[in-house]
């Protein structure tokens, strides 16, 4: 379908991440034509900066730690992670920087792929930059998604923009462990990133204004992943307010509300907005820098041809519910395309309903936090009745086994009305594989009385279910 010159195309999506990908695919897949437009590296953040970099140098530090934690193994561990073994295999999951596998994997999908940057130039108009200045119009005959992801924010500390401070990008990326390295944010990223460092080598501070690590997660979460730090020598501070940095030297100095703290670099950890402000919104009536608002379709409100998939919509900001939203929305594009009717509804096959009702996500700090659905308090703010159970994880046998002294717990949140599973969340070590049995629970709305015949092999630490079970049916 595309024209001779190939400047239309069915489908524009600007941001070639992970979402971006996704969303050429499936409208590929849907029986239309597709132009990707990336101005860095073909696969986003996620491959090169974010999930890929950070799980391989958090890698070696789990490996050890499981060793550690078992005797007879334990003993066999004699020495530290080697830190240039470590850094080169981090480098290969990131193939050094170099996109060339992923633009091959476009091509072969029947994408259209154009470098450059791309602005929306009115409706479903975008002309992309390329780096030599050269200008392309590209016209979209039914929708252009925008996927260009998300950035992050300082926050307004006086000098910090000054000291030159690491952004996520730089601590995923470094080639060699700072000496001392200050985290600013006690959220996912700033504490994998002082795991992370702190096992190979640095001495860290993680600087949290909130009084707990992982706001937003159950407070069970914050308090382990806090002690655990506390434990492998972090210095966590809690009620920690920065209000100024600068550098003496190559030492960089915060004022803290606690006094002052130095280090050799800084990394700045506090959050993320839309990558949203050289994007053209403002030629489709929308203001540059915010995040788009978009339907369960995905579909920018008022519109009826610009989409807002991924980061830059804000709505759960991990790449699994990019790629999951990029599907949602190319299954809507095609079927509007083909002149159907797509509304909303929940959980049609093009309508993003897990965004609001179970989002997974796992924090691979030691010990993890793997958690789906509705925390306590989220369930109190939503106004739904409910009573949470907790269980220690090391009283079940597959972990007692994983681990001498295996500490964690589990936390279910269940609607005492519906007896249906609202959300569910894990901590401890090597939970992640636990949690989707919990996401296909509250995403099916299995009712509790259904759960007791999933029965769990013995001995795993899957047996936790039953713990659950019995610690609601006890009351
Ligand atoms: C340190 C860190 C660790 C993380 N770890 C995890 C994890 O373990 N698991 C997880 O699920 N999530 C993780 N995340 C979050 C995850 O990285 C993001 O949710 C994901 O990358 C978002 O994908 P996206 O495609 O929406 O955006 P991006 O990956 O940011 O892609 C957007 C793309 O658009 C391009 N672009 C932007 N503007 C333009 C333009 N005008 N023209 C052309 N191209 C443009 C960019 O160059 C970029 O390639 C982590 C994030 C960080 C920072």
């Amino acid at each position: 379908m595309s024209d001779a010159d190939g400047k239309t195309y069915d489908v524009v999506v600007l941001g070639g991440g992970s979402t971006g990908e996704n969303v050429a695919d499936a409208v590929v897949r849907g029986g239309l034509t597709a132009a990707l437009v990336e101005a860095e590296l073909v696969g986003g953040e996620c491959s090169y900066w974010a999930c890929m970099p950070s799980k391989a140098l958090l890698r070696g530090g789990d490996v050890l730690a499981a060793a550690r934690a078992v005797d007879g193994a334990r003993q066999a561990v004699t020495g530290d992670q080697d830190v240039a073994a470590t850094l080169a295999r981090r480098d290969t999951f990131t193939h050094d920087w170099d996109d060339s596998p992923q633009v091959e994997w476009v091509r072969g999908a029947g994408i259209a792929l154009l470098r450059g940057t791309g602005r929306l130039d009115g409706e479903r108009s975008v002309v992309v930059t390329a780096d030599d200045g050269s200008t392309t119009r590209l016209t979209a005959r039914h929708a252009v998604a925008v996927c260009t992801g998300s950035q992050p924010v300082l926050p307004p500390v006086d000098g910090l923009a000054d000291v030159d401070p690491w952004v996520p990008r730089d601590a995923t990326s470094a080639k060699e462990p700072p000496g001392r390295l200050l985290v600013l944010g006690g959220g996912y990223v700033g504490c994998e990133m002082a795991t992370a460092w702190s096992d190979l080598g640095a001495r860290v501070t993680v600087l949290q204004r909130d009084e707990q690590l992982l706001d937003g997660a159950e407070p069970e979460a914050g308090e382990a992943v806090a002690a655990a730090l506390r434990a492998a020598g972090v210095d966590v501070r809690l009620d920690a307010e920065v209000t100024a940095a600068r550098r003496e030297g190559t030492e960089v100095v915060l004022t803290t509300s606690d006094g002052e703290v130095r280090g050799d670099e800084v990394l700045v950890a506090v959050g993320r907005a839309a990558r949203t402000g050289d994007a053209g919104l403002e030629t489709v009536g929308l203001t540059p820098g915010e995040y788009l608002d978009v339907d369960d379709t995905l579909l920018v409100r008022g519109s009826d041809w610009l989409y807002g998939v991924g980061d830059v919509n804000g709505r759960a900001p991990l790449t699994h519910m990019g790629k999951y939203e990029a599907r949602q929305a190319g299954a809507a594009i095609a079927a509007r395309a083909r002149g159907e009717q797509v509304r909303p509804d929940a959980w049609a096959p093009w309508a993003a309903t897990a965004d609001t009702a179970a989002v997974p996500s796992v924090v691979f700090t030691r010990p993890q936090v793997a958690s789906v659905g509705l925390t306590r308090a989220g369930a109190e703010a939503a106004g739904l009745p409910h009573r949470a159970v907790t269980y220690p994880l090391g009283g079940v046998a597959g972990a007692a086994l994983l681990a001498d002294g295996y500490e964690g717990t589990a936390v279910a949140v269940v609607d005492t009305e519906r007896e249906v599973l609202l959300g569910a969340t894990f901590i401890g070590a090597d939970v992640a594989e636990l949690l989707h049995a919990a996401t296909i629970a509250v995403v099916g709305r299995v009712p509790i009385a259904r759960l007791w015949h999933a029965v769990p092999a013995y001995p795993t630490v899957s047996e936790i279910w039953l713990r659950l079970l019995e610690a609601w049916r006890d009351g």
